[in-house]
């Protein structure tokens, strides 16, 4: 099976499609079009980057394989956090304190241009404030809590310290030990809000293309334009962002090794009484453990708890999938051992090497494709990130290029054994840190 067809599997039973209203649709392509941007991916980043190009003036075509939404950004946990997957100090040794900085405050920028958006086009996505990180053992509630002190020091990071005493009143687990609460963080309903934004895009004027697959991208050298070759049209555009996750295989080969797709899952309760349901989690935050392998989970408005984590480093969906993540939901949460699951998606996430986004462009200045912008390595931290990655390429085009850059120069490896080996390289790796988190 390829991982195109087991993620067509993964999504059948999503509690986000069963509960958003896709409207028509947009129109396969079926012309030759010209425009000053096109965008590969329907996905928040490259909605984000749509709406922030119309908004310059810009014209743009997106095209999109499937259907907006379709990928990771409309069926992830929905968790809006603050700063990257990797820790600040992954790129505090790259790029210094003061980058570092910029780089934690654009990652609080994205945080608000949800809240912006979802005013400014009318986005009804459920949005909830608040989240919680917890630690699942004193040792990580210690490190945990330098962290917390750490980040409001160093980086002005406000968020309210949980100490062992106080954790039974964020939450109603035997699991944690302590953490902290971020009222900038929260979570909203993701294909809600892909929908929204890409309904804003089209009132915007950008062309959306859905079932429209790029199947070939073609610098053009006078004047640097490239062409995108899709079955039944084609699009030539000044610029280019390529913003298809992991699936830009035979697209950007230069890009593919530098990512990996993990699978990752959850899962949606019945809906809960009530009361239990508002005893769970009382601030109704959105929650997050402190393990490498994390889980990741949260109260919905209907009352129902949305539960995820596990990985697959293949891309075979884990056997059993629903009753797993029902043990593991129990596990956290033995009140509801007796809950039924009412749905059990997932999806693949694009886990760079040392976990931070990577984002540039494919040609050096001067080369074919220097025009060619891209992002992706978002590891599984993107809802928020994507916003403000659409921004930066927006940016980058209209000339001022100084915070993409930013991020640009942030140093990717590829994954050790090329793309047949990576897998076990990864597996290797992960079974390190599973180790580390039994301990
Ligand atoms: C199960 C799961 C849970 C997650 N939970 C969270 C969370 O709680 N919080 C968080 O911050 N992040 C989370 N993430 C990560 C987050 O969802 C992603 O980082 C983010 O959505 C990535 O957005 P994207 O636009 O880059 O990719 P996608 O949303 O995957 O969009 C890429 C799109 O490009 C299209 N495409 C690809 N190739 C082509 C092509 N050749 N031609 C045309 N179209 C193409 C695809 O069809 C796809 O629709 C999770 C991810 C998953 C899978």
């Amino acid at each position: 099976m390829s991982l195109l067809d087991v993620d067509r599997e993964l999504t059948r039973n999503s509690y986000y499609a069963a509960t958003a209203a896709r409207a028509a649709g947009y129109p396969a392509l079926d012309a030759n079009l010209d425009c000053d941007v096109a965008v590969v991916g329907g996905g928040l980043a490259g909605l984000s980057a749509a709406i922030e190009l119309a908004d310059r003036g810009y014209s743009v075509v997106l095209l999109e394989a499937q259907q907006v939404g379709w990928g990771a950004s409309g069926r992830n946990g929905g968790q809006v956090i603050a700063g990257l997957a990797c820790d600040q100090a992954t790129i505090e040794a790259q790029l210094g304190t003061a980058e570092a900085r910029r780089i934690w405050d654009m990652t609080l920028e994205a945080l608000r241009l949800i809240g912006e958006r979802r005013e400014r086009f009318a986005i009804d996505c459920d949005w909830q404030a608040g989240f919680l990180g917890l630690a699942t053992s004193p040792r990580k509630a210690r490190d945990l809590a330098q962290w917390q002190a750490h980040m409001q020091e160093a980086y002005g990071y406000e968020t309210r310290a949980i100490g062992a005493a106080d954790v039974g009143d964020w939450i109603a687990s035997p699991r944690y030990h302590g953490g902290y609460h971020d009222p900038l963080g929260g979570h909203l309903h993701p294909l809600k809000y892909s929908l929204g934004l890409a309904r804003a895009a089209a009132q915007l004027g950008v062309r959306i293309h859905e079932g429209t697959a790029v199947t070939a991208l073609q610098p053009l050298p006078p004047g640097r334009s490239v062409r995108l070759a899709t079955a039944r049209g084609s699009v030539r555009a000044s610029h280019v962002l390529l913003a298809g996750n992991v699936y830009l295989d035979g697209l950007a080969p230069a890009l593919v090794g530098r990512i990996m797709p993990v699978g990752t899952y959850i899962v949606a309760s019945e809906p809960l009484a009530p009361g239990l349901a508002g005893s769970l989690v009382p601030s109704m935050s959105a929650v997050c453990d402190t393990n490498f392998v994390l889980d990741y989970f949260r109260p919905t408005l209907d009352h129902r708890m949305l539960y995820g984590g596990r990985v697959s480093y293949s891309t075979a969906t884990p056997l059993n999938l629903a009753a797993g993540m029902q043990r593991r939901m129990a596990g956290t949460f033995p009140q509801l051992r007796d809950a039924k699951v009412e749905y059990a998606w997932g999806g693949f996430v694009d886990i760079s090497m040392n976990r931070a986004p990577d984002f540039g462009r494919l040609g050096k200045p001067g080369q074919a494709c220097e025009n060619v912008y891209y992002l992706q390595g978002f590891s599984g931290h993107g809802l928020a990130l994507t916003g403000l990655a659409g921004r930066l390429v927006a940016e980058a085009i209209a000339g001022d290029a100084e915070r993409f850059d930013t991020f640009a120069r942030i140093r990717h490896r590829p994954f050790p054994g090329g793309r047949l080996l990576r897998m076990p390289a990864l597996v290797a790796g992960m079974a390190y840190y599973r180790l580390r988190d039994l301990l």
